[in-house]
């Protein structure tokens, strides 16, 4: 086995008015000149609060807003920082102005701080990276976690409870990925760190064990999506991979993303369903994962996903595909009857 060595955010504030402490994170970077990559919303949100806050705390901040997270997006944020002699990088949003804020700030050797207005999925405290590529093409890299993350309840309960359950999709996906991460390691002689698996699983069960309090939007239910979503990126950067946190339900969202392009559903939306699935290929207690993807009002069906049930059924048969990890979907992947079978099995197709 290779050697254990890791890298995690050294400042992480979470909680109701967190966002005021944003001038002392980067003060304590050691940084008085900063770019925050953002969105239009949350500009016309918090844009100017953040600024004049940082400005009162004697930081200087540009903003800098994004319309998609590319490369072309992540040369213009570096080219940006270069001219204003910014000395961190702020990521202020959703996943996109995160994506591409840590993606610069690790291109140009700058700290990070990544700061979540909605947790829609686990990459606000890891290390990878999502981006398109030209073509449109997925691509996921691993860089480095933030250097520090602030997380406001108060601005996650202002959040669109849809991309806030397709959080909880995401993360209640920890149960299967986890589950494969250890066939692998029967199989395939895989390893992956027990602290990682051991992190990645804890964070699903931070979400399954408190779905009431999640579901209710209140702020200890928030605070706890967060401290999943903390820790579920954290098992990234112990594992070195996106492994623990990654398998067999997101490659079924993978392949719901290629067979059917013109999807409207989120990511961790996919995630949630494909998690029912898998959990009950892995004979583990798939009706705990619908009830609590119910219980937030996320999708556990092809109608709810908006994905018609033949296409269902095609992605469970090529997800063993689209990626070289070893999972619950074997290397033959699902016979066509056999894929039919399981999402009829579970309730997602009628
Ligand atoms: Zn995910």
């Amino acid at each position: 086995m290779g050697r254990l060595e890791f890298r995690l955010p050294s400042y992480t504030v979470v909680g109701a008015g967190a966002l005021g402490e944003l001038p002392e994170v980067i003060s304590a970077l050691g940084c008085r000149e900063a770019l925050i990559v953002t969105d239009q919303t949350v500009r016309r949100l918090y844009g100017e609060r953040v600024v004049r806050g940082l400005a009162e705390a004697g930081v200087n901040a540009r903003l800098y807003v994004i319309s998609a997270s590319n490369m072309d997006n992540v040369e213009a944020a570096r080219r940006v920082r270069a001219e204003q002699g910014a000395c961190a990088i702020v990521g202020m949003g959703g996943g996109r102005s995160i994506d591409v804020g840590k993606y610069a700030a690790y291109l140009e050797g700058r700290p990070f701080v990544s700061v979540p207005t909605a947790i829609s999925h686990d990459g606000f405290a890891s290390p990878i990276v999502s981006l398109k590529d030209r073509e449109m093409n997925p691509v996921s890299l691993f860089t480095r976690p933030p250097d520090a993350v602030v997380v406001d309840t108060e601005v996650l309960a202002g959040a669109p409870r849809r991309l806030l359950a397709s959080g909880v999709g995401d993360l209640v996906g920890k149960v299967t990925s986890v589950a494969d991460a250890r066939l692998a390691r029967l199989f395939k002689a895989e390893e992956v760190p027990a602290l990682a698996l051991e992190m990645a699983e804890s964070a699903a069960e931070i979400v399954l064990g408190n779905i009431g309090e999640i579901a209710a939007w209140s702020e200890r239910g928030l605070r706890l999506l967060a401290e999943a979503g903390l820790l579920a990126g954290s098992a990234m950067s112990v594992a070195g991979s996106s492994r623990p946190c990654s398998g067999s339900e997101h490659l079924f969202s993978h392949a719901v993303d290629k067979v059917y392009p013109e999807r409207r559903s989120l990511h961790g939306e996919q995630v949630g369903v494909g998690t029912i699935m898998m959990a009950y290929l892995h004979r583990m207690d798939w009706e705990r994962i619908r009830e609590a993807l119910r219980a937030v009002g996320a999708p556990t069906n092809a109608a709810g996903l908006g994905v018609p049930e033949e296409k269902i059924v095609e992605a469970l048969t090529v997800a063993h595909t689209l990626r070289k990890r070893f999972t619950v979907l074997g290397e033959g992947g699902l016979t066509r009857e056999a894929a039919e079978r399981l999402a009829r099995a579970t309730g997602v197709i009628g």
